[in-house]
C-alpha cells in the first residue's frame, strides 16, 4: 500500500473540556486526504493540518450532490487503549454507497489506513470520560470542475475526526416522534440505501416541522404507499410488539445501519424472534391500542440506542411503555456500549484495537 505522507500542524488547538463537547463542533488538528484520478487510481495519501479545502466553484459535489459519507467512533477503554467497532462494515458500506453514486471504490486497506493513522496521530484527542469518544467522519466527494451532469473522474476521500460527549447528556430519556405524512426521505430506486448528503437535504424540512411541533425526530414512511415505516430521523427503528422484535426490512430505501445489524444479532443471541418486514404505522397504533406495543427505539452510531416514548400522527398520539425506557432497549444499550468501550466481552469479534 502507498505511504501516507504526514505534514504536522505548526500549532495545536486547545482541547475542549469533556463537559463542553457539542456533537461535531470541535475538529482536531489534522485530516486525511487521498485523491483519485481516472487512469491513475488512488494517489497522494496524506495527513495535513485541518483546514478549509480548496475546490473549484464548479466542482460537481457543490452542484449535484456527488457525496457519500460514513460515521463511526474510536472508543477509549479503561486501560487507555483505543478501539474501533466493526470498521470493515463501514468501509464496505462506503463502497456500496460509491457504487450507487458512480464513484470509484476505495481499497479496504487504504480506507482503513486513512482512519487508523489519523486516529493514531490524534490519539490525545480521544477523550477518557464515560460515554465520550472520537467521532470519525470519512467522506468522498466528486470534484471535477465542470457543470456538465456526469459522474466525476476526480474524487477525494477525506477523513476528519472530532471528540464527542454523550449524545444525551441527561441520560437515556425517551424521545417523542412525529410520523411524517407529507415529505419522504427516500424512495425505492433512489438513494435511500446509500449514505449520501442528498438524503439529508431532503429530510431537513420535515425535521424542522417536527421540532416546531415539539417533537425531536421524524418517523419516515415509505415513499410509495406512505404507509410503511422506514426510519426514525437518521436512525433505523425497532419495536417490540407482543414479545417479538419488528424492524423494517432493507427494501432499498432504508439505510443498512451497522447498529441495526448488531442489535439484530444480539437480540437473536438472547433468543428473541426478530422479524424484518413491512410494518405499517397503522399496525403500530393498533398494537398500542390493544396493549401489545411494548417498546420502541432508534439505532445509530451517534446515539447508539434512542428510546421512543411517544408516537404521534396528526392529532393521534400514543405513549410507549408509559414514556419510559423499556428493559430490552436498556439491555441493548448496555450490551452494545459495553462492547464498544471494552467493558464487556466481545463474542462476535466486532472490536478492532488500534492502539
Ligand atoms: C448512518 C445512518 C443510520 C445508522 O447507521 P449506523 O451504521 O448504525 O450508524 C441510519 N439511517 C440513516 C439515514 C443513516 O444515515
Amino acid at each position: 500500500m502507498q505511504e501516507i505522507k504526514i505534514t504536522r500542524a505548526a500549532t495545536l488547538k486547545e482541547k475542549p473540556e469533556a463537559s463542553a463537547l457539542v456533537f461535531g463542533k470541535y475538529m482536531t488538528d489534522h485530516m486525511f486526504i487521498v485523491d483519485y484520478d481516472e487512469g491513475q487510481g488512488w494517489h497522494d495519501a496524506r495527513i495535513v493540518p485541518y483546514g478549509p479545502l480548496q475546490i473549484d466553484p464548479a466542482a460537481k459535489v457543490l452542484h449535484y450532490g456527488e457525496e457519500i459519507f460514513e460515521g463511526m467512533k474510536a472508543y477509549r477503554t479503561a486501560d487507555g487503549s483505543i478501539q474501533l467497532f466493526r470498521p470493515d462494515c463501514n468501509i464496505q458500506r462506503l463502497n456500496d454507497s460509491a457504487d450507487r453514486l458512480c464513484m470509484p471504490n476505495i481499497p479496504y486497506e487504504l480506507a482503513l489506513a486513512g482512519i487508523v493513522e489519523l486516529v493514531k496521530l490524534e490519539q490525545d484527542w480521544v477523550p477518557y470520560e464515560k460515554d465520550t469518544s472520537l467521532y470519525i467522519r470519512p467522506f468522498m466527494i466528486g470534484i471535477d470542475p465542470a457543470l456538465g451532469v456526469h459522474s466525476s473522474h476526480h474524487v477525494q476521500y477525506i477523513v476528519i475526526v472530532c471528540p464527542v460527549g454523550a449524545y444525551y447528556p441527561e441520560g437515556l430519556n425517551p424521545v417523542k416522534i412525529y410520523i411524517e405524512d407529507e415529505d419522504v426521505r427516500a424512495v425505492k430506486g433512489g438513494t435511500g440505501m446509500a449514505k449520501t448528503g442528498g438524503n439529508y437535504a431532503a429530510s431537513l424540512r420535515a425535521g424542522n416541522r417536527a421540532e416546531k411541533r415539539g417533537y425531536s425526530q421524524v418517523l419516515w414512511l415509505d415513499g410509495i404507499h406512505r404507509k410503511y415505516i422506514e426510519e426514525v430521523g437518521a436512525m433505523n427503528v425497532m419495536f417490540k410488539v407482543n414479545g417479538k422484535i419488528l424492524t423494517p426490512d432493507l427494501n432499498g430505501s432504508v439505510l443498512p445501519g451497522i447498529t441495526r445489524r448488531s442489535c439484530i444479532q444480539l437480540l437473536k443471541d438472547w433468543g428473541y424472534e426478530v422479524e424484518e418486514r413491512r410494518i405499517s404505522a397503522e399496525e403500530l397504533f393498533e398494537a398500542a391500542k390493544n396493549g401489545t406495543l411494548e417498546e420502541g427505539w432508534g439505532t445509530g452510531t451517534a446515539a447508539v440506542i434512542s428510546p421512543i416514548g411517544e408516537l404521534a400522527e396528526g392529532d393521534e398520539k400514543v405513549t410507549i411503555n408509559g414514556g419510559k425506557i423499556g428493559p430490552v432497549t436498556q439491555r441493548l444499550y448496555d450490551e452494545l456500549t459495553g462492547i464498544q468501550w471494552g467493558r464487556q466481552p466481545d463474542p462476535h469479534g466486532w472490536v478492532v484495537k488500534i492502539i
